[in-house]
């Protein structure tokens, strides 16, 4: 089967952004990165190789950001060396391919509370990639993630929880730097199933805005039914 790869150049995204790829394959292109560690899967994804560089094909339908990326997400801030605060690893899925992406000099800070999924994660993920630090913690505690140092570049957090939001700026407070990237996925029904979905984001934004400037809004339908990606910028 013939395949290509290109890095696709396109809206705001940097011109030398090559933290994700498009591999042409079975006459689609598809989302990829680049594999950290070559022959592991993580959720049986496809692996292809091309000129000798291993890619795993990153499915918008089981990672929130890839269904941002695939729907014009206009701000990529996960970058080589990047290092990553992201709650709600569950078993890893994401992660993994931020784990690609900031590379094996970037860290990704991985917080899961429930420890059937974070065996899994552990299992599957973590042992295998040594950029991921898993921290086996309640994200509404965050001053008891003691292998958290520094600050980092990126808050990404996905718990669907009904609170979430309040959760993610206590987060963000001790541990995102100034004007660091904040990722919010506002999973409209587990917020309140009554409520129209557009005003649950439109309000959970409301909270951001005091300590955020809003960048974008994401529907990430067809991928994800109910959910949003919410993509701001600390403001101190
Ligand atoms: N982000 C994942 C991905 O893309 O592969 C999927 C995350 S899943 C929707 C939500 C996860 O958040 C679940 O694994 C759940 O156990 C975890 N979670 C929920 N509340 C949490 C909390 N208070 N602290 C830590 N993890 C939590």
């Amino acid at each position: 089967m013939k395949e290509e790869i290109q890095t696709k150049r396109e809206r705001s995204l940097e011109d030398d952004n090559q933290s994700f790829f498009w591999i042409k394959t079975e006459g689609q292109e598809k989302l990829a990165t680049e594999n950290l560690v070559p022959g592991n899967q993580v959720y049986k994804e496809k692996l292809i190789i091309k000129r000798g560089i291993e890619y795993r094909l990153w499915d918008p339908f089981r990672s929130k950001l890839a269904a941002s990326i695939m729907n014009g997400l206009d701000y990529f801030p996960f970058e080589n060396k990047s290092q990553i605060l992201y709650l709600g690893a569950s078993t890893g899925t994401t992660v993994s391919h931020i784990s690609d992406i900031v590379g094996s000099n970037g860290i990704v800070f991985a917080v899961e509370h429930a420890s059937r999924v974070a065996r899994d994660f552990l299992d599957r993920v973590a042992t295998y990639r040594k950029n991921i630090i898993p921290i086996l913690q309640d994200a509404r505690k965050p001053k008891e993630y003691f292998s958290v140092f520094g600050k980092v570049d990126v808050m990404y957090v996905d718990i669907a929880q009904p609170d979430q939001t309040q959760i993610a700026i206590d987060n963000c407070e001790m541990f995102l730097k100034k004007r660091g990237y904040f990722f919010l996925v506002i999973k409209t029904r587990s917020i309140d199933v009554t409520k129209d979905p557009k005003r649950i984001v439109e309000e959970e934004i409301e909270k951001l805005k005091p300590r955020f400037d809003i960048l974008q809004t994401i529907n990430l339908h067809p991928y994800d039914k109910d959910h949003a990606m919410v993509i701001s910028k600390f403001k101190n």
